[in-house]
Formats: C-alpha cells, structure tokens, sequence
C-alpha cells in the first residue's frame, strides 16, 4: 500500500466485544490476513470450548507462523463451587502463557481470545491484563476478545469493536453448525 496509510510499524491494541456473534471469527480473519502478510501469529483460547473447531486444524495445516493454544477450561458461567478452582488455575495458566510468549518476542500478533470474559468472571484480573499491555513490545499487535470488555481495557486499546446482535439463528432453535459455530 502508498502513501500516507504506509506509516512505520505500530503495535496496536484492538478489542473485540459486544453480544453479537463475530468476536471470534474477526480475530481469526484478522489472524489469516497477518499471516498472509508474513506476520508470526499466535492465538491464546483462554475459555476453551468443547467442539472440534475448525480453527485449529486450519491453524496446523497453516504451519509454525500461526498457532493457536487452548488454555483455557471451558464456560465459567453455570461452574459449581468445586469446579471454580479449575477455571481459576486455567485462566492463570493462560496469563502466563500470554506473558511468555508475549516476552520471548517471536510473534507479530498475539491474540488473547475470550480474556474478556475471564475478566468479567474474575478468573484473571483487570490489573494483570493492563500491565501485559502496558509491557507488551511496540510492535506486537495484540487483539482481546469476548463479551463485556473491561472498561479499563476499552480506554487502553486504539481499536474497538462492539458486535451488536440483531438476528441470532439460535433464537428459533438452530442448532449450531459445521463451520459457522465450530
Ligand atoms: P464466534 O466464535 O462465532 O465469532 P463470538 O466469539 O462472537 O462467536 P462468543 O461469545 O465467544 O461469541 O460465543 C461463542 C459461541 O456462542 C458461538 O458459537 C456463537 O455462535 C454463540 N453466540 C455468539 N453470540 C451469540 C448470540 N448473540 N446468541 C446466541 N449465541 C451466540
Ligand atoms: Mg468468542
């Protein structure tokens, strides 16, 4: 691209967030789109689900330069008492893999998917997260996903996006589908 959009490289921070579905699946886009332009990816799940996405099989026929990590332990929401430890212990995991490969400098783009929702569920704390971006190297774009962002979170980022649900499929009982939800 010319002219004045040609500017230096900037690391930025983006967030997607809202009830709409597409959190996700931008990041992902956004992802492919990098990694097209040669740039080093890395996705961290910090809630995992329990599907067969197809994110992860394109991710391992894509190769090293775009790798997703599942972290996480899955949805928080409906967890009993004895289960919460689990999530907790996941979700700091997950903070710590962030922080590392975040420091070891090899990725151009690292993608902290569903933080925000581990966030909102207390599982990793908003003082950690502002301090990972506050550290993170110029350069390094990284994206936050997932419903409620922080709003500590929102005023740190240059970039943020709230999908907006109008029409959701599950509403009149479709189920999710091959390639649309996994
Ligand atoms: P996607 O991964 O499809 O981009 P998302 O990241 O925006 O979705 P999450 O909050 O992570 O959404 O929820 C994951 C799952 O919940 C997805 O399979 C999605 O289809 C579903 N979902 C997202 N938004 C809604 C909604 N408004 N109503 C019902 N289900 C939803
Ligand atoms: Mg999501």
């Amino acid at each position: 691209m010319e002219g004045e959009f040609m500017a230096e490289k900037q690391g930025l921070i983006l967030v997607n967030t809202g009830n709409g579905k597409g959190k996700t699946t931008a990041a992902l886009g956004l992802a492919m789109r990098a990694w097209g332009q040669g740039l080093k990816v890395l996705v961290v799940q910090f809630i995992k689900g329990n599907w067969k996405y197809g994110e992860l099989e394109a991710a391992r026929r894509m190769g090293p330069d775009f790798v997703i990590r599942q972290m996480g332990e899955g949805f928080v929401q409906h967890c009993t008492e004895n289960e919460r430890p689990n999530h907790e212990l996941a979700a700091a995991e997950a903070l710590h893999t962030a922080k590392e490969e975040i420091a070891a400098q090899k990725w151009d783009m690292i993608i902290l998917d569903e933080i925000n929702y581990a966030v909102k569920f207390g599982l990793v704390a908003v003082d950690d997260v502002l301090s990972l971006l506050e550290e993170k190297p110029a350069a390094l774009h990284v994206v936050l996903t997932g419903r409620d962002a922080h709003p500590q979170i929102v005023d740190k980022a240059d970039l943020v996006t709230e999908m907006k649900e109008i029409k959701h499929h599950h509403k009149k009982g479709i189920k999710a589908q091959k390639g649309i939800e996994f």
